[in-house]
């Protein structure tokens, strides 16, 4: 930790910790910090309390080298922060007589008398940095405790940065005067990135693959840090360092990346970012194919989501939405015997599908899924959550899921688990 820029950010306000009011302050401060290459560690939301507030300064400054704080500058008794950092470092406040001055000017520019209750507002702590606002009345602080803060100044060196609460006041000023205080600190520091996308396994399946190898990067230099994001039949790997030197962190994630895609085989989606949809559907343009999709439990989900990638027209040909029976018979030559003997749910309707709508399209390839949606409709052997999937190209592929959840759930999980059927069809 010593020797990382690591930031903390304090988000302050009781009406932060009510449904009614969110915090938005932090994820733009995140969004800032993290352009230049400083890491955010933790952030919290605190409320107008001194106790809290001061723990939560004390425990962010004994870890790490920046400290944020947003809201509490105003005038009213509840506005505690500044006396509470003031306090905490040991600083005397002092009234600034050139904020008193702007001030009163600015309330007298709408021809109000400034109260003395926004006096407080004018409060410096001894050696801190007025932040000019030039949208509101309270300025913001720039505190360097401890000595210079560079770069590679010895740990104990701290800067805290005192910004106002409203986000039109807040942005400015961390866009403006903090960005480049921050940036001469940071100096050539960045963020270097990759998402690795994974599909057809679970969470902790993928984690029991993938810890191994990037635990072995938390002692590489550039360290690299690695965070599992669990979605919808999907996982993402997010790789994240910190370096100076943008080509040495670049070769140490392409390593990185490629000892993940040795591990992950087939279930690897993308190393760019790329959504599985897109990923796909630039399989079937790499062919030159065209896909038309047979759904049934989905109602069109499966299509849907191909067809969010912009350029889908080049390979995704339509869809048939065959909900009932007869449906499944008149559009895609599903045997109503085929029907009667295995039930709509089955492999051998599913293959039917698929194989139908290939057939009537003149398409390369045809998806056909069928499956209980639910809350309705299970029976003991063929519960809610049972769907079918066929892929078929003329060497067709079929599969049973059970999936869990409820209606939209088994849905979506069907309908990701169709594209990627696809997929592996493609890679094959
Ligand atoms: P003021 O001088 O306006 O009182 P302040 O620094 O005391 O400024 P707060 O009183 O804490 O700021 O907040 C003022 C308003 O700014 C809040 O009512 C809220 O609407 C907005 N605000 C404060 N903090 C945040 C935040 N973290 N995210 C989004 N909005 C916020
Ligand atoms: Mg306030």
């Amino acid at each position: 930790m010593a020797d990382r820029l690591t930031a903390a950010i304090l988000a302050v306000g009781s009406e932060l910790l009510t449904p009614h009011k969110t915090d938005t302050n932090s994820l733009y401060l995140t969004e800032v910090l993290n352009d230049l290459g400083i890491a955010v560690a933790f952030k919290a939301i605190v409320g107008d309390n001194r106790a809290e507030l001061t723990a939560h300064v004390a425990h962010a400054l004994a870890r790490h080298r920046v400290l944020i704080l947003t809201g509490g500058l105003g005038p009213t008794d509840d506005d505690l922060t500044r006396e509470v950092v003031a306090a905490h470092l040991g600083l005397v406040l002092e009234e600034d007589p050139a904020i008193v001055d702007a001030m009163e000017r600015r309330f007298a520019s709408r021809g109000w008398k400034m109260p003395a209750v926004n006096r407080r507002q004018a409060m410096v702590p001894r050696g801190a940095a007025v932040l000019d606002n030039p949208h509101g009345t309270a300025p913001g602080l720039w505190i360097e405790h401890g000595g210079p803060a560079s770069a590679e100044a010895a740990v104990g060196k701290r800067i805290v940065v005192l910004l106002p609460g409203p986000p039109r006041e807040m942005k400015p000023m961390m866009d403006g005067e903090v960005r480049q205080r921050l940036g001469a600190i940071a100096g050539a520091t960045r963020l270097h990135r990759r998402l690795v996308r994974v599909a057809g396994k679970g969470e902790s399946a993928v984690e029991e693959i993938v810890q191994p190898i990037y635990s072995q990067w938390l002692a590489h230099s550039p360290m690299i840090e690695t965070t599992i994001l669990a979605g919808l039949g999907q996982v993402e790997l997010h790789l994240v360092t910190q370096a100076e030197d943008g080509a040495s962190a670049s070769a140490a994630l392409n390593d990185a990346v490629s000892e993940l895609v040795a591990a992950l085989g087939a279930d690897l989606v993308s190393t760019d970012g790329a959504v599985l949809e897109a990923v796909t559907g630039d399989l079937l343009s790499a062919r030159g194919w065209w896909v038309a999709f047979a759904e049934s439990c989905t109602g069109g989900l499966a299509t849907s989501r191909m067809t969010d990638v912009p350029g889908s027209s080049a390979y995704v040909e339509r869809s048939i939405v065959a909900y009932s029976n007869r449906a499944k018979s008149e559009l895609l030559d599903v045997p109503e015997a085929l029907i009667a003997e295995h039930g709509a749910v089955s492999e051998p309707v599913a293959l039917a599908m698929a194989a139908g709508i290939r057939k009537r399209t003149g398409v390369n390839v045809g998806v056909g899924i069928t499956g209980i949606a639910g809350p309705g409709g299970g029976t003991e052997q063929k519960p809610v959550g049972t769907v079918c999937i066929a892929v078929d190209a003329g060497d067709p592929r079929v599969r049973t899921f059970r999936f869990p959840g409820g209606r939209e759930m088994v849905k979506a999980l069907s309908a990701t688990w169709a594209i990627d059927m696809l997929r592996r069809y493609l890679i094959k």
